[in-house]
C-alpha cells in the first residue's frame, strides 16, 4: 500500500495558508487538519479557566489535560464539544496564543495529537511547524509566503468581527509582532526549510496556487492522480484525424495536436496501470511534453485539470470508451473505442485559465 499522502504547509499570518488549504483539501478529497485552530483552541480554555497565563506549570497543566480534534464537519473540538469560531480567532485570544505556543511542554502535547489525527491518512497540514515537527516526512512541504502589506490586507478584508474593521497598518504591526514570536521560540518555530517550495502569493488567486500544489503533490505521488481527476464532461473529442478540439467556447483556441491511432499503436509492455473514477478525457500535447486535460472535476463541471502522462503507462479511462497511452516521451496515443462519446462545451472562463496554467506551469516547466 502507497504510504498517505501528507501536504505540509506552514507559513506566516495571512499567507492565505487556510484558504489554499481547504481548497487542496476539498479538491483531493482529504483531511485537511488546521493546527492553529488547536493552539487557537486551547488558549481559550486557559483564559477560560482564569489561570494566569504567563505561569508556565499552570498553563502547561491546563493544556496537557485537553483532547482537542475537529468534528466531522472541520469544528475543533475540545473533549468533544465543539469551540465557537469567533471567540476562538477574536483579536484578544489571537493575542494571547504565543504564551500556550511557546511553551514547550503544550507543543509537545498538541504536536503529539496532530500526529495521531493524520497517522495513516491522506492529509493537508497547515500550521508554523508542519514542516519542520509535525510531519517531517511530508512528501510535499510547502512555505506559502506573501508579503507584509498584501497580508495585512487580506486579514483586514477577511474581517468578520464587531465593530468597524481595523486599519491595514493596526494589522501590520499586529501581524509583524506575531510573526516575530512565531520565528524565534525555542521550540517549533516558523522556519523555512530548504525542502521546502516556497510560494510568494502576491497577486495570485487561490484557486491557481490550490493548482500549483496539487501539480506538486501529482509528482511526489502519483495516486494522487487517482482523487484528483475528473468524472463528468467530456470536453473534448477526436473531430479530424491528428486533433481533439479541447472546448472553451472560442472556435480553435483548444484545438491541439494528437494523433488519431489505431489500436496496432499500443506499446508492447506496460509498467503501471492508473484507473480513474469514469472520467472522460481529451489527450493533448503540451509543448512537446504530454499532459492529459481532465474536464469537470467533482462538484465542478467545467473545471479543467491537466496532469502529465508518464513514458509507458497505460491510462485505462472508462473501460470500453476512451484509452490513451504514451508511446514515447511526447507522444501520445488515444482513441475513442466506442461511439456515442458526445461533444460538450465546458466553459473555461479566466479563473479556469488561470488553474490550469498554474498545473501547467508545474508539469510542463517552460
Ligand atoms: O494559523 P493561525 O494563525 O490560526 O495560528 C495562530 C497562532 O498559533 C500562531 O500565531 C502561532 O503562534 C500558533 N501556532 C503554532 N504552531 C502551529 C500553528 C499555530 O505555534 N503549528
Amino acid at each position: 500500500m502507497a504510504r498517505p499522502l501528507v501536504i505540509a504547509i506552514d507559513g506566516p499570518a495571512g499567507a492565505g495558508k487556510s484558504t489554499v488549504a481547504k481548497l487542496v483539501a476539498k479538491r483531493l478529497g482529504i483531511l485537511r487538519l488546521d493546527t492553529g485552530a488547536m493552539y487557537r483552541a486551547a488558549t481559550r480554555a486557559v483564559l477560560t479557566a482564569g489561570i494566569d497565563a504567563d505561569d508556565p506549570v499552570a498553563v502547561a497543566a491546563v493544556v496537557g489535560r485537553l483532547r482537542i480534534d475537529f468534528s466531522a464537519q472541520g469544528a475543533v473540538q475540545i473533549d468533544g464539544v465543539a469551540q465557537d469560531e469567533t471567540a476562538i480567532r477574536s483579536p484578544e485570544n489571537t493575542r494571547e496564543v504565543w504564551r500556550v505556543a511557546d511553551h514547550p511542554d503544550c507543543r509537545a502535547h498538541l504536536v503529539a495529537q496532530q500526529q495521531a489525527i493524520v497517522r495513516g491518512r491522506d492529509a493537508v497540514i497547515e500550521g508554523r511547524d508542519a514542516t519542520t515537527v509535525i510531519a517531517p516526512d511530508a512528501q510535499l512541504k510547502i512555505y506559502l509566503d506573501a508579503s507584509p502589506a498584501e497580508r495585512a490586507r487580506r486579514r483586514v478584508g477577511d474581517w468578520s468581527g464587531s465593530g468597524s474593521a481595523p486599519s491595514v497598518e493596526d494589522v501590520a504591526d499586529e501581524i509583524a509582532e506575531r510573526d516575530r514570536r512565531d520565528q524565534t521560540r525555542s521550540f517549533g518555530a516558523l522556519k523555512r526549510s530548504d525542502e521546502a517550495l516556497h510560494l510568494i502569493t502576491d497577486g495570485l488567486s487561490t484557486d491557481g496556487v490550490a493548482a500549483t500544489i496539487m501539480a506538486h503533490a501529482v509528482q511526489r505521488h502519483p495516486f494522487v492522480l487517482e482523487q484528483a481527476v475528473a468524472d463528468q464532461v467530456i470536453v473534448g473529442r477526436s473531430r479530424q484525424p491528428g486533433y481533439v478540439a479541447v472546448a472553451d467556447g472560442t472556435a480553435g483556441a483548444w484545438r491541439l495536436g494528437l494523433t488519431n491511432p489505431t489500436p496496432q499503436r499500443m506499446p508492447g509492455s506496460t509498467t503501471t496501470v492508473t484507473r480513474n473514477r469514469g472520467g472522460r478525457q481529451a489527450g493533448t500535447l503540451v509543448q512537446g511534453s504530454a499532459v492529459l486535460v481532465f474536464a469537470g472535476h467533482a462538484a465542478e463541471p467545467g473545471h479543467l485539470m491537466a496532469v502529465p502522462m508518464l513514458p509507458q503507462t497505460w491510462y485505462v479511462i472508462e473501460p470500453g470508451a476512451w484509452h490513451a497511452c504514451i508511446q514515447a516521451h511526447g507522444t501520445i496515443c488515444a482513441w475513442a473505442e466506442t461511439t456515442g462519446i458526445v461533444e460538450d462545451y465546458a466553459p473555461l472562463d479566466s479563473q479556469r485559465q488561470d488553474e490550469l496554467a498554474a498545473w501547467l506551469g508545474v508539469l510542463v516547466p517552460r
